[in-house]
């Protein structure tokens, strides 16, 4: 009743649909993948195991030599649905997805690096994310950030043993946008594993195979599920690094074809033995979310850009950083690169305005830590998400005291323009 591409997440099935537009796609892609009833959508299925009636095919399937389910923490149908749609959104050549974002990423990392290995990584990174790879130095892999704005940084911190570049696209809270396409360029000339995080631009306004990306990070829990309801992640391989090359490739893997031994050893190495798998109701929460991606992020950018505009120009807010405005120092970069400016944009208070008395007086912003929400969400992140890493880093990463970081949501613009009116008065 399976083929073989139909149940294995690495292989994309979905490359032999109709080459649709993106939103055509997504709706598609379970009514054209699922054989179950004539769904629509892919079914949950909660079970965590799978019988066979010829054991010779379970053996079968624990080889490799036929594709099948074996357990659910490494393969679950709904799971299997979602991934082939991060796939297609992105354009790669496989997915895996995980319980997190931060799941994807670590689970990658302890994947594909080792004891005496080096990565580069923007200095401008999501919190969790920089502590995680300060962790990591721990287990004796090294780590050097530096500004990704400009290619030439990331170049001068280039090692013999470095194997992997890690950069954001747009970076939170201050919206600097990494030089994509020239350390893309560098990447390949030096042959070292580029992987980005997709997460604030999303595959709607930005696909990083365009700029050379081997392996591209969504949190799921943003704008791709975009409901603030499930979280969720998912590493794709776009196809474009030849892991023939890749010195940390585990033996077991090396048989197969070299297009599916990096996307193979995440999926074993990373979610099978750590184990952070993403459930199915959580993917299919996701996967309808997905669904709407490109009307909702169309009209959180609008939004976004209104409000970043406003502030520009009130008396009370002291800097706006906003990829949309001419003023913002990668706004030719961003136009060139993305479909549309985002809808995270951050500001400066004036000193005279209390940071937590300007957010109390919002009615329709919530003052929230999540971000991609249908809902806009506003934080003062020097006091909480940036907290922990100190006032030292917070400084060289351009976080001042008074900064707040907006998620601009889908809300009726009039009732957001109303409320920075009333807590800017
Ligand atoms: C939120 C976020 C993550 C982590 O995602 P979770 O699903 O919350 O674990 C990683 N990178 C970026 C840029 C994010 O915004």
């Amino acid at each position: 009743m399976y083929n073989s591409a139909s149940i294995d997440p690495v292989i994309a099935t979905l490359h032999t649909m109709p080459k649709n537009g993106f939103i055509t796609r997504n709706l598609h892609s379970d009514r054209r993948d699922s054989p179950e009833h004539g769904v629509l959508h892919k079914a949950i299925h909660t079970s965590v195991a799978y019988g066979y009636a010829d054991s010779r095919e379970l053996a079968e399937v624990f080889q490799g030599r036929r594709a099948g389910y074996n357990y659910g923490r490494q393969l679950n149908p709904t799971v299997t649905a979602l991934q082939n749609k991060v796939t297609q959104m992105e354009d790669g050549i496989g997915s895996v997805a995980f319980a997190t974002g931060m799941a994807a990423i670590a689970s990658t990392m302890f994947a594909l690096l080792k004891e005496g290995d080096h990565i580069v990584s923007s200095a401008f990174l999501f919190g969790n994310t920089n502590s995680l790879f300060n962790t990591i130095k721990r287990l004796g892999v090294e780590v050097t950030f530096v500004d990704a704005t400009q290619a030439r940084f990331i170049e001068n911190a280039l090692q013999d043993n470095t194997r992997l570049v890690f950069v954001e696209t747009i970076a939170n809270p201050v919206t600097q946008i990494a030089d994509l396409v020239a350390i893309g360029q560098l990447c390949s000339v030096r042959n070292l594993v580029y992987c980005v995080d997709n997460t604030m631009t999303s595959p709607h306004l930005f696909t990083p195979n365009t700029v050379g990306a081997s392996l591209v990070v969504n949190s799921l829990t943003k704008y791709i599920g975009g409901h603030g309801n499930a979280l969720g992640g998912s590493i794709t391989d776009t196809g474009l690094y030849d892991w023939a090359g890749f010195p940390n490739i585990d033996e077991s893997y090396r048989g197969l074809d070299p297009s599916q031994q990096g996307i193979t050893q995440i999926k074993k190495k990373g979610l099978r033995d750590i184990g952070a798998s993403l459930g199915p109701e959580a993917a299919h929460h996701l996967a309808v979310g997905s669904e709407t991606l490109p009307l909702r992020l169309d009209r959180a950018c609008a939004n976004a850009k209104t409000l970043a505009e406003y502030c520009q120009q009130h008396p009370k807010v002291a800097n706006t950083y906003y990829p949309g405005l001419d003023n913002h120092p990668q706004h030719d970069r961003a136009k060139q690169l993305f479909k549309n400016f985002g809808a995270i944009f951050s500001i400066d208070l004036d000193a005279t305005i209390d940071c937590f008395d300007f957010l109390n007086a919002m009615d329709n912003v919530i003052a929230s830590s999540n971000l991609g929400d249908n809902r806009t969400l506003a934080i003062p992140v020097a006091h909480t998400i940036y907290y922990e890493m100190g006032a030292e880093r917070r400084a060289s990463m351009g976080i001042s005291d008074n900064l707040i970081r907006f998620s601009v949501g889908i809300e009726d613009i009039d009732d957001l323009l109303a409320d920075f009116d009333k807590a800017l008065a």
